[in-house]
């Protein structure tokens, strides 16, 4: 389709950037999306692959224009492993057998709450170091727990400076039995309170006030640079402490949470971007969250990939001999180079 309004609907994603493709397909079977590719190979034309458009980074949107649209192995290289991650730049997938995992017969939940963020990454380091691994492990800083208080009606204990929620699955003994070891482990110096769920309703609440989050940050500044970046969890403590310092000599709200159980923090820089100086600290805050995280032995991203807003940065964390390396497998699968172009390399390497 080429008219206007199917082209704009498909050529943004949670990025908010946006660009228009010069069409949309919406192939109905690998054999027409092998003759599109096919045909786009032939006529050098971009290729972007798209599913819900949910990608924070970019990733979806079709910046060169051209084609948006809408996959097990125990022999030779893991093809499958390459392909999942590469954010559609080696290979459109049309089929994935994907196992399912039953859901477990029993959760147990904790809010643990703390003074502040240093306690809460001791919490968690101390948890993540012993003997049981909790199903879900969130974190949310001081700015989080304000935000859910004041636009999400939340009712957090006094003095509450950061927050874990934290979750134990099995059967109905293990996951409770599990979680008085983990509950142990996460009193630390400077938990002030020890909350657990009793009932569905009070476990519904206690995530409640996770799930309001996201939306919630909007009522507070009308952008957001969402980064997805990962420690290992010994580190942790030094990265909350490293965002604070940072939002504070970048003059700025940062909200962090998320899955810190694997040292993942989503940092939310807020901010005004109509206002250019105010943009401009933000970019400023990013870049120097990215140092931070490397000089951690972390990573740019735990899970959100690189897409278009994180390409200049890969350098950091990659070397030129890996980033040549993964372009020698790019030109194998991709020899024109029309599938989704100008993503995941930094700008001179495409
Ligand atoms: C509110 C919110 C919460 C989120 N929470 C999490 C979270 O907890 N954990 C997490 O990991 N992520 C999270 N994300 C990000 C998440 O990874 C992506 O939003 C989602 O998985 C992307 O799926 P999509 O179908 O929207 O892909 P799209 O955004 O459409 O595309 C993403 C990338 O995949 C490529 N692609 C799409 N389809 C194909 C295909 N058929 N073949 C080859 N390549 C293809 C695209 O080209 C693009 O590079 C969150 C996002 C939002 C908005």
């Amino acid at each position: 389709m080429t008219d206007t309004a199917t082209r704009v609907t498909y050529g943004y994603d949670n990025s908010r950037r946006r660009a228009l493709p010069d069409a949309v397909a919406f192939p109905a079977d690998a054999e027409e999306v092998a003759a599109l590719v096919a045909a786009c190979h032939a006529a050098q034309i971009p290729v972007v692959a798209r599913g819900m458009g949910t990608a924070t980074t970019g990733a979806a949107v079709p910046v060169d224009g051209g084609l948006a649209r809408t996959t097990k192995a125990s022999i030779g290289y893991d093809l499958t492993r390459l392909i999942v991650g590469s954010e559609g730049t080696l290979a459109l997938v049309t089929e994935a057998t994907l196992k399912l995992t039953p859901l477990p017969a029993a959760t147990a939940t904790l809010q643990a709450t703390y003074d502040g963020v240093d306690a809460a990454a001791r919490a968690v380091a101390a948890v993540m170091a012993g003997p049981i691994t909790p199903s879900k492990l969130e974190f949310m800083d001081a700015a989080a727990l304000a935000l859910v208080r004041d636009h999400a009606g939340a009712k957090l204990p006094v003095g509450a400076g950061a927050m874990l929620l934290i979750e134990c699955d099995g059967d109905a003994e293990r996951a409770v039995a599990d979680l008085d070891a983990v509950a142990a482990r996460a009193r630390v110096t400077g938990c002030i309170a020890l909350e657990r769920a009793t009932t569905e309703e009070e476990t519904r609440q206690l995530w409640q006030c996770r799930r309001a989050l996201s939306p919630a940050q909007r009522k507070l500044k009308p952008h957001k640079i969402n980064e997805d970046v990962a420690v290992p969890v010994s580190q942790l403590p030094a990265l909350v402490n490293g965002v604070a310092a940072l939002a504070a000599a970048h003059q700025l709200v940062v909200v962090s949470f998320g899955h810190a159980g694997n040292g993942n923090l989503h940092v939310n820089v807020l901010g005004d971007a109509e206002d250019s100086a105010e943009l401009a600290r933000m970019h400023a805050c990013v870049s120097d969250l990215f140092d931070v995280v490397l000089r951690l032995g972390g990573t740019l991203s735990g899970e959100h990939g690189i897409g278009y807003d994180k390409r200049a940065f890969i350098t950091r964390e990659v070397d030129p001999v890996a980033i040549e390396l993964m372009r020698a497998i790019k030109r194998q699968f991709d020899p024109a180079g029309i599938l989704n172009p100008n993503k995941l390399f930094p700008a001179n390497a495409d």
